[in-house]
């Protein structure tokens, strides 16, 4: 006996939705997740009108789903936003050239002005060469703090107000718990926000409108739409770690549907103490990016990439900083405490 959808019961049920166990049909699938990220949006005011929003844009199922629900959604709710896409070219050769090729496709697709910025013209070192000299096992350190930097360069140079990513509620969760199982408080307070507010010149205030969205949702969105996307994973990808946050919280899911959006309700309403000692921001005396170090983390990465030293910005070498600022030369040893790398 075929199904009916619970929401118009008119239709064929074509799907039981991962978020609420309903059984639906397309149609009031689509308006129930374009409505809900409606909702987000409103209800924790993440845009004014006439703001310009520069979507992070990877090519990949998360940024694409985005990049469409936005453009519907500021037409059908006349938000008055001037939407763009940014991307970051991290040059990782067979993963990101060709996820690149999606976004480009998209941009047609959508009608929406793309501009990419390039670890390579900002940094002067590609993914490719920097794997080559630090290995497979920190390389998403570094990938992860220029490519923070890069988005919001990229942002400044189109006069961005706001960059929006396509974060969803299982990236979240994942995250609260990470940053439980390190005992990562200063991080913890903060990784459940919608958006932050710009913490300084040159730092773009963010935001997560799929902040509720499930992973399955997002997919089952981009497949019935048919939606244009990249599905490889990036081939330098270890994070081992977030891994396993990952595959604990699928079998969570897998128990209970609403493990996900538990996780991040816990996570929204955790109070940290107030003596718990929190990192003070100032700005790089290099670049000008906030740090809470003499020298922010992409300046310090760079500058041990530059000097063959790739352990500089991993681990703690703070008391460094101030000598490299100095431009004082290091000692034997602390060269070689800095060029060891794990393969
Ligand atoms: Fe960069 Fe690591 Fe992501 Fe690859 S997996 S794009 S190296 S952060
Ligand atoms: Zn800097």
């Amino acid at each position: 006996m075929p199904v009916f959808c619970s929401s118009c019961e008119n239709r064929r049920a074509v799907l039981k939705r991962p978020k609420t166990g309903h059984s639906v049909c397309k149609e009031c699938f689509f308006w129930a997740f374009e409505e809900e990220v409606h909702h987000t949006i409103v209800s924790a005011r993440l845009f004014n009108r006439g703001e310009t929003v520069g979507i992070g844009a990877s090519g990949g199922k998360d940024s694409t789903v985005l990049a469409h629900v936005m453009k519907v959604l500021n037409e059908r709710y006349d938000y008055g936003l001037n939407l763009l896409l940014l991307s970051v070219d991290e040059g990782i050769t067979g993963y990101r050239d060709d996820s690149l090729e999606t976004v480009k496709r998209n941009q047609q697709q959508y009608d929406l002005p793309l501009k990419i910025v390039s670890y390579e013209e900002l940094y002067g070192w590609t993914m490719d060469a920097i794997v080559k000299q630090v290995g497979l096992k920190n390389n998403c350190t570094f990938c992860g703090v220029f490519r923070r930097q890069a988005l919001d360069r990229g942002a400044m140079m189109l006069k961005v107000d706001k960059i929006c990513t396509g974060h969803n509620a299982d990236d979240v969760a994942e995250t609260v718990l990470m940053n439980v199982l390190r005992g990562d408080i200063a991080r913890l307070r903060r990784c459940t926000a919608i958006s932050t507010a710009s913490e300084g010149d040159g730092v773009i205030p963010r935001c997560k409108p799929l902040k509720y969205a499930y992973e399955k949702e997002i997919v089952l969105y981009a497949y019935f739409k048919k939606l244009d996307y990249f599905s490889t994973e990036c081939i330098y990808s270890p994070n081992a770690y977030r891994g396993h946050a990952r595959t604990f919280l699928k079998d969570l899911e897998a128990v209970r549907p609403s493990a996900i959006m538990d996780v991040v309700h816990s996570g929204e309403h955790l109070s940290v103490r107030e003596d718990v000692r929190m990192p003070v921001q100032g700005t790089c005396a290099r670049c000008g990016y906030i740090s809470s170090q003499a020298l922010c983390k992409a300046c310090v990465l760079l500058e041990g990439l530059n000097r063959g030293l790739p352990r500089l910005g991993i681990g703690k070498h703070h008391r460094l900083h101030g000598k490299i600022l100095a431009q004082e030369p290091l000692t034997e040893r602390e060269e070689r405490k800095l060029r060891a790398v794990d393969f």
